[in-house]
């Protein structure tokens, strides 16, 4: 990407302001030193979380893998806590996709379908 003309690379800045007046038109950085510059843009992509899984609002209660990502049995999704079921990016794999995480989210709807319709013959 370095190498492709058409691109600038800004590395290091840190982006503190998002500018326009119906739409992007800038956005404000400030370098490593404070510095603070102004890019003109047409628009913005913010990419929050890097490829760290955000899991943190389950609070320890569905088990995490030591990369910190959903531990599921991919067979059905399933994941630490009976009934509960995962799918997509959360649950990490070498290639994260969107047509993979439907794929998973497919698996888990039919699983977590499954273990309904089991509890409501046992309860009947
Ligand atoms: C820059 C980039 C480019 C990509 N390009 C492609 C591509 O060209 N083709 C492709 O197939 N895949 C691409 N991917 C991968 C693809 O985007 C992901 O694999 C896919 O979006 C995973 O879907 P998901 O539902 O698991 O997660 P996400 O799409 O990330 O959805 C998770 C959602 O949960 C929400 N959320 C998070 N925490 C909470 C919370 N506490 N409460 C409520 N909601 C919450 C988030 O806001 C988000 O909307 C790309 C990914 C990136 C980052």
């Amino acid at each position: 990407m370095k190498d492709e003309k058409k691109i600038e690379h800004h590395q290091g800045y840190r982006g503190t302001e998002i500018r326009g007046r119906d739409g992007v038109e800038a956005i404000a950085a400030v370098d490593p030193s404070g510095n603070e510059r102004v890019f003109t843009v047409a628009g913005v992509f913010i990419y929050l979380h890097g490829t760290s899984p955000i899991t943190d609002f389950l609070a320890g209660s569905l088990e995490l893998t030591p990369q910190g990502c959903l531990k599921v049995n991919h067979e059905e999704m399933s994941t630490s806590v009976e009934g509960v079921y995962a799918a997509g990016d959360v649950t990490c794999k070498r290639i994260r996709q969107a047509v993979i995480a439907v794929a998973e989210g497919c698996v888990a709807s039919i699983s977590a379908g499954r273990f309904v319709s089991k509890k409501a013959r046992k309860a009947k």
